[in-house]
C-alpha cells in the first residue's frame, strides 16, 4: 500500500514493529483524525477520541494567535479578543449541529457532547487566562478598557453556546459569572 499522506493513524501494528501509516481515521467518518477503521477508529472510545481532537486542533487553530509572543498594540488585542471569542462560538456551533442528529440516540453522542465540551472549557480557561495576563500588563487604562458593549457580546455569545450544547443553566450561569470576572478585570 502506497504510504499516504499524514497525521496517519498511528495504531500498533499486530504483526511487526511499528504503527499503522494509514492516514488518521481512514475508513471512519472522522478523516483526518484519530485512529482508521483498522485499528479501532470506529469504536465508540475511537470516534469520541477523533471527534475531541478535531475539536482541539479547530480551537487550536483559533487560539494560535493567542500565543503570539510580541503584543505591541494592546487596544487592538483586546478588540480582538471579542472577535475571536465569537469566532470560537461560530467554530463550535458548527461541531454541535454536527453531533445534534446522534447526541440523543445513543451513549456513544453523549459521550462525545461531553468530550466537546470539556475542549470548550479548556479554549475559554485560555481565553479567560489571556485576559488576566493582558490586566496584568501596565497599559494605560484607556486603552485597556473592554466596553460594556463587548463583554455583554462576549456574554451572550457564550451563554448561547454553552445553552446549544446542552449545558445544566446552573452551570453556564456559573461559566457566565466567572468570564464576567475576567471581563472586569480587565475593563
Ligand atoms: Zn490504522
Amino acid at each position: 500500500m502506497a504510504k499516504s499522506k499524514g497525521p496517519y493513524c498511528g495504531g500498533a501494528l499486530r504483526h511487526r514493529e511499528g504503527t499503522c501509516e494509514r492516514q488518521a481515521g481512514a475508513g471512519t467518518d472522522h478523516k483526518g483524525y484519530g485512529r482508521c477503521s483498522w485499528h479501532g477508529g470506529s469504536s465508540p472510545n475511537g470516534s469520541q477520541s477523533a471527534a475531541a481532537q478535531r475539536m482541539q486542533a479547530e480551537t487550536d487553530r483559533l487560539l494560535h494567535k493567542y500565543d503570539a509572543p510580541a503584543v505591541t498594540d494592546h487596544l487592538e488585542a483586546l478588540q480582538r479578543l471579542a472577535g475571536r471569542a465569537l469566532a470560537l462560538e461560530e467554530v463550535i456551533g458548527e461541531r454541535v449541529n454536527a453531533l445534534r442528529s446522534i447526541r440523543y440516540t445513543d451513549e456513544k453522542g453523549a459521550e462525545q457532547l461531553r468530550a466537546e465540551v470539556a475542549v470548550l472549557e479548556r479554549a475559554m480557561d485560555r481565553a479567560g487566562r489571556l485576559l488576566v495576563d493582558i490586566a496584568r500588563l501596565n497599559i494605560e487604562e484607556r486603552l485597556a478598557r473592554v466596553t460594556e458593549q463587548q463583554a455583554e457580546m462576549v456574554k451572550k455569545a457564550l451563554g448561547k453556546t454553552l445553552a446549544e450544547m446542552g449545558m445544566p443553566a446552573a452551570e453556564r450561569r456559573d461559566a457566565m459569572a466567572r468570564l464576567g470576572g475576567h471581563l472586569r478585570a480587565v475593563s
